[in-house]
């Protein structure tokens, strides 16, 4: 038998997943000598000394056999000269080498269900011990400050293993062997409860006492994984009406969590599908459906058909639900309006005594923020409303490796950082509204951490198009700093580009719908057909919706009556229904005064062609919605209403020059208000929407001789819209693509500039 020395490099999410106690099994397994050990670039190095046939072997039982939340990207085998030197199979000390790039460390994982078994077992020491963990859950992206992932990098260096925890950690045979958040209520985190001033609160049982006072009503602040949430009942209106003063959010939805998959069924519908994502590891907030006897209370998600909910995913979170009978509670992100999600104590002791009761501390530091991720489900496909925890920085992976590294800071709202490198996208968590200075620092801190994590060199750096986004001046800042190519790209194509990639598709007809962004002509876009092809850093806008104007400019936004009578005023006199509406302005009568003036001066409107202000002015004709409090309110409001109408008006799409007419259906929602519930008011402007974005799709994608057609932008997050389009769109033969790895919304840019950037020839 030939034997024969080799070195194993792995790359992939290999570190913080039990692999090098898997390396190890397996190894003494095919009767293997060497060591196995991390490297500094999140890699993992391993050498075999055996016989050909065993290392073969091995080589098959790393592929076949490897941990549930491992990642392999590459394995590079090389043989090494010299004679054998080891006598057995060892875990070695973590080396500091990062010559290789493009591995990462893995999301924060939920509990697992033997950790869970243990919490409960009285016999097992860590019974009841909030912070149970193994190899396989835990927190890990949250907690690492640097590689390679042993604890000395990670916030759990604060506190050394006793005797138990070190027993488990150095046997090879058990689930803690080599877990870095290995840790019992002896040696690990301890959880405190105090007053909304710090004051310590006594408790035997902290964890407990606070799900007692969520149930009574109190607001408490929870420390979590990626940072604090704040907590209360759902089954009473006054917390909530609490909250939502000191949290100036008049009518934002809440994310609440719910004790089990059985409590949430008696309040919402939840199919297979869903409960699958609920339960997944990744335990994402899913947005399922009010069932008929919803019965907690209404301010959790005023004016909506859904609710995000999400299940426990620590053992903390578990705790909560012991001594009480309630189904749920809202856990919503502590962020101030804004700011990034609330990660220290001390920030969360100044920023949130003056909204919650009590605290539940532990005294864990977290090292990276990280927002809950949201999905909702549009029939079978997944839609990501937001990308975040379970899922970063796990890279999208790409059929092609990029032309050049690149790094995209995307746009203002919702926004997101994306390492681009290779054959893989690394998009940061969730990082909010890049409007001021902390969610910019936060941005620039989070995607300096993913180049540093995946050892990246980087070559260009993208943005938006804008000339006035936080996110461009950073961009050209880093670009200066670092000697960077910089290269900005148009919002609706990075959409566009985005969901290529997505789906590895090399020409579209895309259909990019949204609230705003900067055209290529300096005006205001937001309902475009184009046509994209990869590689190319520019685009062919081909068609779009009509130029409407926004009376008041950023003002029509938040009052959406404002952007309707700009519309309607070419049609109808819209004086009387204006002053019938004047409790809805801020200024009352005096301001419809003001807009009528305006009305006659709509020279100087600023135009759009946005979707998402035909479907808030829809909404703000049928009642649904005078003032925009949130992001998407008055067209998410409007999706609510229509989900029971249908298409009653059966309105023909009016094309004129690649233009798609919206006055006109305005016209009709407005005459037949009264005449026809507004459910089916709602849905019959959907309709005319989609039908009409669908059609001139489908003939520019003939005229250009393209097989697919996709849809992105924040409006695609709209159900009712995307499963309209995709019947037409592919009763006429062609494909239609939506997004299933990145968000629609603009949580999904920086993705979409990186790989236009990335596969440039620029
Ligand atoms: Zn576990
Ligand atoms: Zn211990
Ligand atoms: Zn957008």
């Amino acid at each position: 038998m030939k034997t024969v020395r080799v070195k194993i490099r792995v790359t992939g999410i290999v570190q913080g997943v039990g692999f090098r106690p898997f390396i190890y099994r397996i190894a003494v397994k095919n009767g293997l000598n060497g060591y196995v050990r991390n490297r500094g670039d999140a890699g993992v190095e391993i050498l075999l000394e055996g016989s050909e046939e065993r290392v073969k072997n091995f080589l098959r039982d790393l592929k076949e056999k490897k941990p549930p939340l491992a990642r392999i990207y590459e394995v590079i085998t090389s043989p090494l000269k010299g004679k054998n030197e080891f006598e057995s199979f060892t875990i070695l000390k973590s080396s500091e080498e990062t010559e290789l790039s493009g591995s990462v460390i893995p999301p924060d994982i939920a509990i697992c269900d033997e950790c869970l078994k243990e919490l409960r077992d009285p016999e097992n020491p860590r019974y009841e011990y909030f912070f149970i963990t193994c190899t396989n859950c835990g927190p890990r992206y949250t907690i690492i400050e640097k590689l390679p992932y042993d604890r000395e990098n990670t916030t759990m260096r604060e506190f050394p293993m006793c005797n138990f925890c070190r027993s488990e950690y150095t046997d090879p045979l058990n689930r803690r062997f080599h877990a870095q958040t290995v840790a019992c209520p002896k040696c690990g985190p301890k959880v405190y409860l105090t007053t909304k001033k710090g004051e310590l609160v006594n408790s035997e049982d902290p964890v407990r006492e606070a799900g007692k006072l969520l149930s009574e009503g109190f607001i408490v602040a929870i420390k979590g994984y990626g940072g604090f949430h704040v907590a209360t009942a759902t089954t009473m209106d006054e917390p909530l009406i609490k909250l939502r003063r000191v949290k100036h959010r008049k009518q934002k939805p809440f994310a609440i969590m719910a004790r089990s998959l059985e409590a949430t069924k008696s309040f919402a519908e939840v199919s297979l599908r869903e409960a699958e994502l609920l339960t997944s590891y990744m335990r994402p907030i899913v947005l399922l459906n009010k069932s008929e006897d919803y019965y907690l209370s209404d301010l959790i998600a005023p004016g909506l058909h859904n609710v995000g909910v999400m299940l426990p995913y620590t053992g903390l979170h578990y705790m909560l639900f012991d001594r009480v009978e309630d189904p749920a509670f809202v856990m919503t992100s502590a962020n101030p309006p804004n700011q990034p999600i609330i990660k220290d104590d001390d920030e969360a002791l100044r920023r949130l005594s003056g909204t919650v009761d009590y605290f539940l501390f532990h005294n864990r530091k977290i090292a990276h923020r990280c927002d809950d991720s949201v999905v909702r489900l549009h029939g079978i496909h997944q839609v990501f409303l937001r990308r975040s925890r379970g899922y970063a920085p796990a890279p999208i992976v790409l059929r092609e490796k990029a032309k050049h590294c690149t790094v995209g800071l995307g746009g203002e709202l919702n926004n997101t950082g994306c390492v681009l490198l290779g054959n893989k996208a690394f998009i940061s968590q969730h990082i909010g509204d890049v409007e001021n200075v902390e969610t910019r620092d936060f941005l620039e801190k989070a995607t300096k951490h993913l180049i540093r994590l995946t050892n990246s060199k980087v070559e260009a750096v993208t943005c938006d198009l804008h000339p006035k986004f936080t996110t461009t001046r950073l961009a050209q800042n880093l670009a200066d700093e670092n000697g960077w190519q910089l290269i900005q790209v148009q919002h609706h194509h990075a959409h566009i580009a985005a969901l290529m990639a997505e789906h590895d598709v090399k020409e579209i007809i895309g259909i990019s719908c949204d609230g705003y962004g900067y055209g290529s002509d300096g005006e205001a876009w937001g309902g475009e057909i184009l046509f994209c092809t990869r590689g190319e850093l520019g685009f062919e806008r081909l068609a779009h919706l009509q130029r409407q104007p926004l009376i008041g400019g950023d003002l029509a936004t938040r009052y959406p009556l404002r952007t309707a009578a700009g519309i309607l005023h070419k049609k109808v006199d819209v004086e009387d229904w204006l002053m019938q509406h004047r409790e809805r302005f801020p200024h009352g009568e005096k301001e419809v005064e003001v807009v009528l003036h305006q009305l006659e001066r709509e020279d100087n409107a600023i135009m759009t062609t946005s979707c998402g202000r035909v479907l808030d002015a829809v909404a703000a004709v049928l009642d649904v919605c005078y003032e925009r409090t949130y992001e998407g309110e008055p067209a998410m409001k409007l999706e609510s209403i229509a989900v029971k109408g249908e298409d009653i008006l059966k309105l023909k799409p009016i094309i004129a020059n690649d233009v798609l007419n919206t006055t006109e259906m305005l016209l009709e929602i407005f005459e037949n208000r009264g005449k026809y519930s507004k459910a089916d008011l709602a849905y019959s402007a959907h309709a005319y929407l989609a039908k009409g974005l669908a059609t001139l799709a489908i003939e520019k994608a003939l005229e250009k001789n393209v097989k697919i057609v996709g849809f992105s932008g924040g409006v695609a997050c709209n159900r009712i819209l995307t499963l309209i389009m995709r019947k037409i769109v592919e009763d006429s033969g062609l494909k239609f693509l939506v997004h299933e790895a990145v968000p629609p919304g603009d949580g999904g840019l920086s993705f979409g500039q990186a790989v236009i950037v990335g596969f440039s020839n620029f």
